[in-house]
């Protein structure tokens, strides 16, 4: 029913002086799906993010992304697949200060092949999509920390990704935003865009429909709750089976 957007099979990550960071990690994210990537500091979590996210290979095992096994391509190769099927929201937002909201946006389709002149009409539209249409103006500095997470949530978004890695992407937010940052990263979940969220925040990982708990570079539980429409979806879905 659902294919597979990533794959990671028997990954092993191995750092010079021994450290195995991850110790063969198989994991499939399917299409649509919403997960909690979440373990303890040193467990493994920024490691499996990278090989996800191509931005490192890992030392054994395979990364297959929308089909293509992604740990044997040239360097060149693998930003333009980045570009094309990945989006990612960082915990510092990682926003350029002297570009507007739309402009940091616009950024997000610069490796997608899209014409210039599109970027921006794309850009707006993902704004609005997280409700910032009246800030597209602003740059960073003139922006509320959740602001600014929403913006950099809109470049993640704005060329249709096949995946977002959203990287501890609350963490530096207070508790409000922080709320309001998972609640909207659920709704766009529920328009479609599939999402992986890596958080060390158990209280996070119990509000999304998956958990994947990593220790110790392995993956120790899977869980998947029941789909419940009459519970709320800031709620305390996901008892373990
Ligand atoms: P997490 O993101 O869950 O905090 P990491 O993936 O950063 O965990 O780290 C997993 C393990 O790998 C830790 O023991 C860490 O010290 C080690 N590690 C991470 N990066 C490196 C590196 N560049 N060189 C050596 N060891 C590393």
């Amino acid at each position: 029913m659902h294919t597979p957007v990533l794959s990671v099979r028997d990954a092993v990550v191995e750092y010079p002086g021994g450290v195995k960071a991850l110790a063969g990690v198989s994991l499939e994210i399917r299409d649509g799906e919403l997960l909690a990537i979440v373990g303890p500091s040193g467990s493994g979590k920024s490691t499996l993010l990278n090989i996800m996210g191509t931005l490192d290979r890992p030392t054994s095992g395979t990364v297959v992304i929308a089909g293509q096994d992604v740990t044997t391509l040239p360097d060149r190769q693998l930003s333009a697949l980045r570009g094309r099927w990945l989006g990612f929201v960082f915990q510092q937002f990682h926003l350029s200060e002297g570009l507007t909201a739309t402009e940091n946006v616009a950024t997000g389709l610069l490796y997608a092949g899209v014409p210039r002149r599109q970027r921006r009409t794309l850009a707006l539209t993902a704004l609005e999509r997280v409700g910032l249409t009246h800030r597209a103006g602003h740059r960073p500095h003139e922006l509320s920390g959740g602001e600014r997470q929403r913006v950099a949530i809109a470049r993640a978004l704005v060329h249709a990704p096949t995946l977002v890695l959203a990287d501890e992407p609350t963490g530096a937010l207070d508790t409000a935003n922080g709320r309001a940052v998972l609640e909207l990263l659920t709704q766009l979940n529920e328009e479609g865009t599939t999402i992986a969220i890596i958080t060390h925040d158990r209280d996070i990982a119990a509000r999304l429909p998956r958990r994947v708990e990593i220790q110790d570079g392995r993956i120790v539980t899977d869980t998947t709750a029941d789909r419940d429409p009459t519970r709320d979806r800031t709620g305390a879905v996901g008892v373990a089976p």
